[in-house]
């Protein structure tokens, strides 16, 4: 368990140094603890270091630990693709949604949202290597989706998602990275609300915060393997 603070503290540590070298400002990023697939011991040990941000993958799983949860006032994160049958649950029950990449679905969680005081928080997922995922809006068609989800009152559109492609090597991982750094930027420029890059995992991050990310995503350097 003291595994967990050792890795909070070693990662954010991190996250600082990556932002002086690579000249962002000095706590620009934040970090979403990727919590699916651990326990609940664990988010609170992660709670109890000051992290606030937890993203969730599966909708059974995540109840349950906001459930458990409740009275610690954490944010979550739904980051994992989202089906019809899901979408009044997660309306009801996240601060924010990683993974918007149809229309239908937007739709779904504006209705859903309605008799909520805040509007859902949306980035819209940009798929950066079409042939390797299913996920994900491809880039030529991120606009139109943006815009329409901009039009929706509950929801609140804040930016741009990426699960690249796996990739070792740092300098291809910052040019694929770089595309949705690019995308963003010409986005902001006509919806200025738009304040969040949602990219960088574990093994990217570093290329990620290079690139301009402002939230990193992870899971394996915070909590370890998943089980
Ligand atoms: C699992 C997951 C992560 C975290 O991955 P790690 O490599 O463990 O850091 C980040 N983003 C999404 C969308 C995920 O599904």
């Amino acid at each position: 368990m003291a595994c967990i603070t050792n890795n909070i503290i070693a990662t954010t540590l991190k996250v600082r140094e990556y932002e002086a070298k690579y000249g962002r400002l000095s706590n620009s990023v934040d970090l979403l603890a990727v919590s699916k697939r651990h326990s609940i011991e664990s988010i609170k040990e992660a709670a109890a270091n000051g992290i606030n941000n937890f993203g969730e993958n599966y909708l059974q799983e995540a109840m349950a630990k906001i459930n458990a949860l409740n009275k610690l006032n954490l944010s979550w994160h739904y980051i994992g693709p989202v089906q019809s049958n899901k979408t009044l649950k997660i309306a009801e029950n996240f601060e924010w949604v990683h993974s918007i990449d149809r229309k239908k679905i937007a739709l779904r969680l504006n209705e859903h949202r309605e008799n909520h005081p805040n509007p859902l928080k949306i980035c819209v997922q940009v798929n950066l290597s079409n042939e390797n995922s299913k996920s994900g809006v491809p880039l030529e068609e991120t606009e139109e989706l943006c815009m329409f989800v901009n039009n929706l009152s509950n929801l609140q559109l804040r930016g741009l998602m990426s699960i690249p492609a796996p990739e070792p090597n740092f300098d291809n991982q910052r040019t694929n990275l770089k595309k949705l750094k690019t995308k963003f930027l010409e986005l902001q420029e006509k919806i200025p609300n738009m304040d969040t890059l949602s990219m960088g995992m574990s093994n990217d991050f570093e290329a990620a915060i290079a690139e301009g990310s402002t939230l990193v995503r992870l899971g394996t350097a915070l909590f370890g393997p998943r089980t």
